[in-house]
């Protein structure tokens, strides 16, 4: 059931920027040369910084611990990056279908771009091998709202109005950046060491969504989905407040809104026509929170009609604290275990594949400091 899928899109252009591009590296910290005496030293470090950076992009200098998790189109594996002993969690991506490498690549600039706000999990390097892509990202160690919620059972109001404001941020940041989601849920939801969240697994966005811009295909987790996006109707950013609005349900009562039993297409039926039952133990303005978010009329739906941050379940917050998250998590993860290598390795290279991703490599500034 929890199975997405992808159908084919219009083309969307990558934006990815790349540090480095196979042999041929681009550095972005180039700068003007000096006349001064310190000419030699000032190369000098260039040349280390380069250094330091193609040697991020050679996967023999990572060394697998575990794995974290897995999906539809690879594993995350927690690695090490033994040179400096920096921990990361690596999606690793078989370079086998042709299609899958427009989203890849999508995927890959967003992690980029994600670096400008906290509640998104972004790339510490992107780079490759004949047969593999690595997304090296930032390791966020305290798992995942679905465990979160599954240990639970449910959540309180305390701790969904935490969670429900920091994935507001990023959600808003997403979207202002042209960015739809478009497969939002538990799973892809992490929490760091501190109990605070990051969006993840940006493998279904769709980008440069400005203005009045719609896309049209059924992509996601079925449970998730907006009515929308299930009958193959057009849709914009408001396909994201739907499964923010199915998120905050879950996370209320440890049940989806709409029953994910039967086939595909009954669940559809089920989403597109049906009218969940809310718990008397809901408060009402969660419950009215929720329902302002699973409007069906994508139109009239909160985040897209409406700013959300203005809603009254939001009313205690300062939203400016949230986003500088000062905000303390009333959830404390437990610190992670100890690393214990486990017999692990990349998959084996496939000889009959060569080819190499132009302007994919990079590396993230801040692990160069
Ligand atoms: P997929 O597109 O295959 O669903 P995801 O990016 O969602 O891949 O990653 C799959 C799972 O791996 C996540 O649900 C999570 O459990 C784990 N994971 C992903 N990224 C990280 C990370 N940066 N740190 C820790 N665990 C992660
Ligand atoms: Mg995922």
């Amino acid at each position: 059931m929890k199975k997405k899928r992808r159908c084919e899109s219009p083309v969307e252009e990558p934006a990815v920027g790349g540090f480095g591009d196979g042999g041929r590296k681009q550095y972005p910290l180039r700068r003007k040369r000096s006349r001064s005496p310190e000419e030699n030293s000032a190369g000098g470090k260039e040349k280390k910084i380069r250094e330091d950076a193609s040697a991020y992009l050679d996967i023999n200098n990572y060394s697998l611990y575990k794995e974290l998790g897995k999906g539809s189109f690879g594993k995350v594996v927690l690695a090490s990056y033994t040179i400096k002993n920096q921990l990361t969690a690596i999606k690793i991506i078989e370079k086998q279908r042709e299609d899958d490498l427009k989203y890849v690549r999508r995927e890959a600039s967003v992690l980029q771009i994600a670096s400008r706000c906290p509640f998104l999990c972004r790339a510490m390097a992107t780079f490759q091998t004949q047969s593999l892509i690595l997304l090296a990202l930032e390791y966020v160690s305290g798992g995942t709202l679905q465990n979160i919620i599954k240990t639970r059972g449910h959540l309180n109001s305390e701790q969904i109005l935490f969670y429900a404001s920091e994935i507001v941020v990023g959600i808003k940041f997403l979207h202002k950046n042209g960015i739809v989601h478009r497969d939002l849920k538990p799973e892809n939801i992490l929490v760091d060491d501190q109990g605070h969240i990051k969006i993840c697994d940006f493998g279904l966005v769709c980008t440069r969504m400005y203005g009045e811009k719609t896309r049209c295909g059924y992509y996601g987790t079925p449970g998730y989905t907006a009515p929308q996006v299930l009958s193959e109707e057009n849709y914009d950013a408001g396909a994201d407040w739907w499964s923010f609005g199915v998120i905050l349900y879950e996370m209320a009562t440890g049940k989806l809104p709409f029953s994910p039993k039967g086939t595909l297409e009954q669940q559809a039926e089920t989403i597109i026509n049906g009218v969940p039952e809310y718990p008397d133990s809901l408060s009402a303005t969660l419950r009215d929170l929720i329902e302002q978010l699973l409007k069906k009329e994508a139109d009239q739906r909160l985040g897209v009609n409406g700013n959300i941050r203005h809603h009254p379940f939001f009313s205690t917050l300062k939203w400016k604290r949230v986003k500088k998250r000062k905000l303390e998590s009333p959830i404390k993860p437990k610190p992670a275990k100890g690393l214990v290598k486990k017999d692990i390795s990349f998959p084996k290279e496939n000889p009959s594949e060569t080819r190499m991703l132009k302007k994919f490599n990079y590396v993230d500034p801040s692990w160069l400091e």
